[in-house]
């Protein structure tokens, strides 16, 4: 099909900027230019129907990092980078709330845990000794001064089997995720940011007065900036960046009838994660099992995983009742050998800002603004993949 002299005049070009990803970082940099400048004309494209990726996929939880993940990435990216990736997790859930406002995203604060089982004593007691230190450390970011503390009283309440300890980090909370996105697409059309679904780009070319965006069917758009937001699906437009996918299962059980849990739980480095939400449990993770298969951007079920997901249910977290499982699904994050993420200018009408990790939504509304104050001219230090 041709497109005709309307269609290619009035939606295909004169936009300032186009976004590709109609994720939590694409639309939160369409908002932070439009209020830089109302005036601005922005698309995003989005090659689902709805947002398709990592973030209308995700479980919700407001965090920013766990005792044994800190300490994992004080060993792997050492503590100064490490503090600063936290700070601006920090800052960007900070940024969301007052964004959205807490009871449009549901957000619900309270704190979450981390679970210990009981053949990991050694590695509680790492994390036990330095409780003390990360909270004198994550002070300057929280501003209290335990966001750290044991709570092992509450095991029964919330009736694991074979979990020996917990660690609550008092200032993370948890969210609705179909909520906050439904909110940020509001956002963005109430301030005429345009967004065309079912659109999928397939090449950019990048000239120096404009950039061009080739879609399906031989369609092209064009503007005069472009920011990539595609996180973990980066490499198919962008095969140069240092950003993998790396996928994730999902499940939602039915409704429980005695339902213990009201909070978010992280267990083994943050790799396996569950919460409670309308009464059932969602429970996500695993891809550290499997690292063979795991590292695609094919959003299809791992059969493997979901059923070790169902026996973690019945065998230790809700061990008194097992309603069945509702829902399963597969999401995509983007990963690198370190965990900040990339937000820089590759060109002079080109910005990316992907590579968000597991802690998008905590991140993604300060990558969005940074990426729209590099696009703008008003910051040009944040390129930040590299650390020490
Ligand atoms: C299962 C799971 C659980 C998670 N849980 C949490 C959590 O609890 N807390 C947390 O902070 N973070 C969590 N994360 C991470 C978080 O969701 C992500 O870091 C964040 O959503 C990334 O947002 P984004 O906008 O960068 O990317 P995405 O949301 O992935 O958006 C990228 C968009 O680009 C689109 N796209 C890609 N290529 C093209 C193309 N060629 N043309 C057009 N469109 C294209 C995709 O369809 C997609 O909609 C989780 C991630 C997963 C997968």
């Amino acid at each position: 099909m041709q497109l005709s002299y309307w269609e290619r005049k009035s939606f295909m070009s004169d936009f300032d900027t186009v976004i590709i990803g109609a994720g939590i970082v694409g639309i939160s940099a369409a908002l932070s230019l439009i209020e830089h400048d109302p005036s601005m004309k922005i698309l995003i494209i989005e090659r689902g129907f709805l947002p398709s990726g990592a973030s209308t996929k995700n479980a919700g939880f407001a965090c920013f990092g766990s005792v044994s993940e800190l300490l994992d990435d004080f060993d792997k990216m050492g503590e100064e980078s490490t503090l600063n990736l936290v700070a601006r997790r920090f800052a960007g859930l900070a940024a969301l709330r007052k964004r959205t406002g807490d009871d449009e995203i549901f957000f619900r604060p309270g704190g979450n845990y981390e679970v210990f089982k009981t053949d990991e004593e050694d590695f509680f007691s790492h994390c036990h000794d330095n409780i003390h230190r990360l909270n004198r450390l994550v002070k300057e970011i929280t501003g209290v001064d335990d966001t750290y503390s044991i709570c092992d009283k509450k095991i029964q309440n919330f009736g694991f089997s074979d979990v020996s300890h917990l660690i609550l980090n008092k200032c993370e909370g948890r969210l609705d995720t179909g909520m906050m996105m439904q909110k940020l697409l509001t956002l963005a059309r109430t301030a005429g940011i345009v967004f065309y679904f079912g659109a999928e780009v397939r090449q950019i070319e990048d000239e120096s007065t404009k950039v061009t965006l080739r879609l399906q069917s031989e369609y092209y758009v064009e503007a005069k900036q472009l920011i990539v937001a595609t996180n973990g699906f980066a490499r198919q437009l962008l095969p140069e960046l240092e950003v993998f996918p790396a996928r994730n299962q999902v499940l939602v059980t039915h409704p429980y009838k005695n339902m213990k849990l009201d909070s978010c739980f992280h267990y083994d480095l943050g790799y396996f994660y569950w919460r409670e939400i309308d009464g059932r449990i969602l429970l996500g993770g695993g891809r550290n099992l499997f690292p063979d298969t795991e590292y695609t951007d094919s959003l299809s079920i791992n059969p493997d995983i979901q059923e070790h997901l169902v026996q973690m249910l019945k065998t230790w977290i809700t061990p008194h009742e097992f309603p069945g499982i509702d829902m399963q699904w597969s999401g995509i994050l983007g990963i690198g050998k370190v965990k900040f993420p990339i937000i820089k200018k590759i060109s002079e009408n080109v910005i990316v800002a992907v590579r968000m990790g597991g802690m998008g939504v905590a991140l993604g509304t300060l990558a969005g603004h940074e990426a729209a104050e590099l696009m703008l001219g008003i910051s040009t230090a944040r390129t930040t993949d590299v650390v020490s």
